[in-house]
């Protein structure tokens, strides 16, 4: 069962932290082994997935799509998850973590503030005090987020360092931490960060490849011969993946954000385009110049614009588990039109890029074969910034 003890998926991940957080990270490490197998604690998260966040979210045979396409596909409909999207799974589970290891307070990052926005409302429900940062530039994008946040009782705080965007608010809430950790639990938003946040993270995502297990088996009465999604910092992905990974007949493939192309400067493909490094913590590949300064990406996607990714992924890459691949802005879109057109779902841009992927190789594909994508959230969030884009606004 990976990771190892210290945190390690083969070569990556581990545990490259100041020595003030050396502690706070091996207290959460010993809390979560520990409350993660009480009864108490599984009961409650499970009634929070069920009756709160409206678990099980179906496994929908995508007819029309599946037509087009030339093969059948299942969608696993996180956007059907509360809040619109799979990063519930994740705050609920660190939330009620926290409150059962005895914290009273929460602190976030946040890019284009779907996280922060999932935390503050596991925060709300559970009463926690919440204080989330998030860099001045994408404030100022996505000012309806921070209002979001305010209503739901937490404050949003600006960080004025660095690329003023999402790496620099995980820089600023990890300083928070050092200095409060004894009142406060930092909820890491996707895969990433030193260990064990990426074994987490990607257990409280399990749940999505856990259901869709079942329900697969169920309709088809076989396993699927695909899994694919999209990969930002690798949540959603490593979800469905993970309780497929002994089935190798499954094939796994990830789909990351090739922004305005690979060739440019312009994308967030960090295991197609990155080396080996170290970020945020973690020994992954990372999107960094030849001095090993992080760069700054791009994405149509606010969700996958992050230079860096988790790393069980680059683990999975290494030993060949899974593919992954990037598409740019102009396919994504065309997967955020067609599963709109066609099966009257308007996906987030982040799982557009895995509906784009397959329109552009269903060749791959034969016909008999199942393919299941998880499509991570839903569009609603993106539908100004597609028409913009589209000059229709
Ligand atoms: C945040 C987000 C992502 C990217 O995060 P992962 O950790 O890679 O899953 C993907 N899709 C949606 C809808 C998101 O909100």
């Amino acid at each position: 069962m990976l990771p190892d003890r210290k945190g390690k998926f083969g070569i990556f991940g581990g545990r490259f932290a100041p020595e003030t957080l050396i502690g706070p990270l091996e207290e959460l490490e010993r809390e979560y082994k520990k409350i993660s197998k009480k009864r108490e604690f599984r009961e409650k998260l499970n009634y929070l997935l069920k009756e709160y966040a409206g678990r099980p979210t179906p496994l929908y045979f995508a007819e029309s799509f599946s037509k087009q396409i030339g093969f059948k596909v299942y969608l696993k409909r996180e956007d059907l998850a509360f809040t619109g999207a799979h990063k519930i799974n994740n705050t609920l589970g660190q939330v009620l973590l926290a409150k059962m290891m005895g914290k009273t307070r929460i602190i976030a990052e946040t890019g284009a503030g779907q996280h922060g926005v999932a935390t503050a409302t596991a925060c709300a429900l559970l009463n926690m005090e919440c204080v989330v940062y998030m860099g001045e530039i994408d404030l100022e994008r996505q000012k309806l987020n921070v209002y979001r946040m305010n209503l739901l009782g937490a404050k949003v705080v600006p960080v004025k360092s660095g690329s003023k965007t999402l790496k620099d608010a995980i820089n600023e809430a990890m300083r928070d931490w050092i200095a409060n950790f004894k009142t406060t639990h930092y909820v890491i938003g996707s895969v990433v960060g030193p260990h064990p946040y990426p074994m987490i993270v990607r257990n409280f995502q399990s749940v999505i490849g856990k259901e869709t297990k079942k329900q697969i088996l169920k309709k088809e009465k076989k396993l699927p011969d695909y899994l694919i999604a999209c990969v930002g910092g690798g949540s959603n992905s490593i979800g469905l993946f993970y309780p497929f990974f002994k089935y190798k007949e499954v094939k796994f493939i990830g789909v990351e954000a090739g922004g305005i192309g690979l060739n440019t400067d312009k994308h967030a493909a960090t295991l197609s385009k990155g080396e080996k490094g170290i970020l945020h913590g973690s020994f992954s590949y990372v999107l960094q110049d030849r001095y090993g300064q992080i760069k700054v990406t791009h994405s149509v996607s606010a969700g996958l614009d992050y230079p860096g990714v988790g790393p069980e992924h680059s683990f999975y890459k290494e030993i060949g588990r899974a593919e992954y691949f990037a598409v740019d802005d102009k396919t994504a879109l065309e997967g955020f039109h067609i599963l709109s057109e066609l099966e009257g779902i308007i996906p987030a841009l982040e799982p557009s890029h895995a509906i784009g992927w397959l329109l552009k190789n269903k060749r791959r594909f034969k016909k008999e074969d199942i393919v299941i994508v998880c499509l991570s959230g839903r569009g609603d969030k993106d539908v100004v910034e597609v028409a913009k884009i589209e000059g229709k606004l």
